[in-house]
């Protein structure tokens, strides 16, 4: 696996995903301004029914339901704790091609995870659905 393709490095740069925020409803006088947002290392991945969804583009936690006083930098580190861009103690340019390198990698392994759980959480999803059918069937029955 390539591990610095032109794309893949994209989002860590602050104005990519900036760019992201269009349509983003919250705006001035907002914690979480589209600034505020792509500092604090999210993009804008809205879906059809939830305008409001962000993800962080480094450990791939998504969040919604945002509020105009929501903190980007305080939300991000308080969902995903372990999430190696929000401690960053430089800024991405200041960074040693080995330090991205290594950042890069740990990126990776997070997005294979995330790949590996999608279909197992689909799965489970499907599943509980089906037991509550089954248990209202077999309810209903009595
Ligand atoms: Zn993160």
């Amino acid at each position: 696996m390539e591990l610095l393709n032109e794309d893949d490095i994209k989002m860590y740069v602050y104005e990519n995903r900036l760019k992201t925020f269009e349509g983003w409803p919250f705006d001035e006088g907002c914690s979480c301004t589209p600034e505020n947002m792509a500092k604090a290392g999210f993009i804008h991945t809205p879906s059809g029914n939830s305008p409001d969804v962000a993800m962080c583009f480094f450990c791939l936690k998504e969040l919604e339901g945002w509020e105009p006083e929501d903190d980007p930098q305080k939300e991000h580190a308080s969902h995903s704790p372990s999430c190696q861009f929000i401690a960053l103690k430089k800024k991405v340019e200041d960074l040693t091609v080995e330090e991205l390198l290594k950042l890069q990698k740990e990126r990776q392994k997070l997005i294979i995870i995330k790949l590996c759980n999608e279909p197992v959480t689909k799965f489970e999803e499907a599943a509980k659905l089906r037991k509550a059918d089954i248990i209202k069937t077999v309810m209903g029955e009595d």
